[in-house]
């Protein structure tokens, strides 16, 4: 492998690939043997892609035709002696909880705008909030920024719901979904009412979920937003209790499951530890195959969120949206599909043996565990 630039001979990236024999929703099983392994050893940028379970690695620039029908996965990026993994806009790149380091040990700090997935099942940690602070109130957003398209103010029409054609400040006549004609408008007022008499609210000890049949229209079967702007004011379509805090709100992002929607507000102290998974005696429960019974858990550390995997068959990931730097004391390890790329720094000393360099230093990493959680 050629060194690009004498300045940066100093490091090199061991990097280890894993990819899962079967297809399935994007999954890795993290308890299968049945994996495809493959070690590269890097000194300069380069691009990973998979064809098949083939892996392989690729300079950039580069022309991308050699192999047939590839994905490109992510790339390894260099900053002077720094590396970086990069995503590609092709797949998104998660972060591999259970072996993601923090200041409390291992686990991942969530922020609020944060996409988790706990197995096939996505999240976006749309509120989080430590403290009891009535000045950030203001702040608190549900809901994904989406324009709604709002009539003119001279624009005729009456509501679907009550058929009037009043429209006040605080519960204008909207068109949040594709209909037209005489069925575009409905109160802003009336379609809350209608959206909640479809909720059904669930209570556990720590958590609220909050679930709708469907979340469309039932004429054009448009999906409602969750929240939607008119005239730079942003207006929640569902209005949800909010517990003391600390707590934090996971809104479901409908993957390949059915129409169903759910938001569940949890609460988390210092005492207590969220449970999320499968099991009847979750906190949260979520129910899919692919996650385990008890897949992962939530902690409150500092005012902080910590999300940590228990071992789960499929794993618990964060979606990483930027590059992730490479440091000197651990490794980095992410998944992309059906592949987990373990990523580490090693100084450059004397010649080696690359395999047995690469299993020895990557083998503590334990993203391969055979244990199951219950
Ligand atoms: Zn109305
Ligand atoms: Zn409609």
């Amino acid at each position: 492998m050629k060194k690009s630039n004498s300045m940066y001979l100093l490091h090199r990236v061991n990097i280890k690939a894993l990819t899962w024999s079967r297809d399935s929703h994007g999954l890795y099983d993290y308890e299968s043997h049945n994996v495809h392994k493959r070690l590269i050893q890097a000194s300069s940028p380069l691009c990973i892609i998979r064809s098949g379970t083939d892996i392989q690695s690729i300079s950039i620039p580069s022309e991308l035709t050699s192999m047939p029908n590839f994905n490109i996965l992510c790339s390894l990026d260099q900053e002077k002696s720094e590396f970086f993994i990069k995503p590609h806009d092709s797949e998104p790149l998660w972060q591999v909880v259970r072996s993601m380091k923090c200041q409390y040990g291992s686990g991942c700090i969530l922020k609020e705008g944060d996409i988790i997935k706990l197995g096939r099942v996505s999240f976006k940690i749309s509120s989080l909030k430590a403290l009891d602070d009535k000045s950030s109130n203001d702040n608190t957003q549900d809901s994904e920024d989406i324009d709604c398209d709002i009539p003119n103010e001279r624009e005729t029409g009456v509501c679907k719901v009550c058929l009037y054609d009043d429209s006040e400040p605080n519960n204008p006549l909207i068109s949040p979904c594709k209909c037209s004609g005489s069925m575009k408008h409905v109160h802003l007022l009336c379609l809350q009412k209608w959206l909640a008499s479809r909720m059904v609210a669930r209570n556990t000890e720590n958590c609220i979920t909050y679930s709708w049949k469907s979340m469309e229209c039932e004429i054009c079967k448009w999906t409602y937003p969750f929240s939607f702007c008119n005239k730079g004011r942003e207006n929640d379509l569902f209005s949800l209790e909010r517990p003391e805090a600390p707590y934090l709100v996971l809104e479901d992002i409908a993957g390949d499951r059915n129409n169903n929607k759910a938001i569940h507000v949890i609460s988390v102290t210092s005492k207590n530890s969220v449970k999320l998974g499968r099991g009847h005696d979750s906190d949260v429960r979520i129910s899919d195959i692919s996650v385990s019974r008890c897949h992962a858990i939530i902690k409150l550390r500092d005012g902080n969120f910590l999300l940590e995997d228990n071992i789960s068959k499929f794993g618990t990931l964060v979606m990483s949206k930027d590059k992730i730097h490479i440091p000197n004391n651990y490794s980095v390890v992410v998944q992309t599909g059906r592949t987990v790329i373990t990523m580490s720094l090693k100084n450059n000393s004397s010649p080696f043996d690359l395999g047995a360099e690469l299993d020895n230093s990557l083998d503590d990493e334990n993203i391969q565990i055979g244990k199951r959680s219950l």
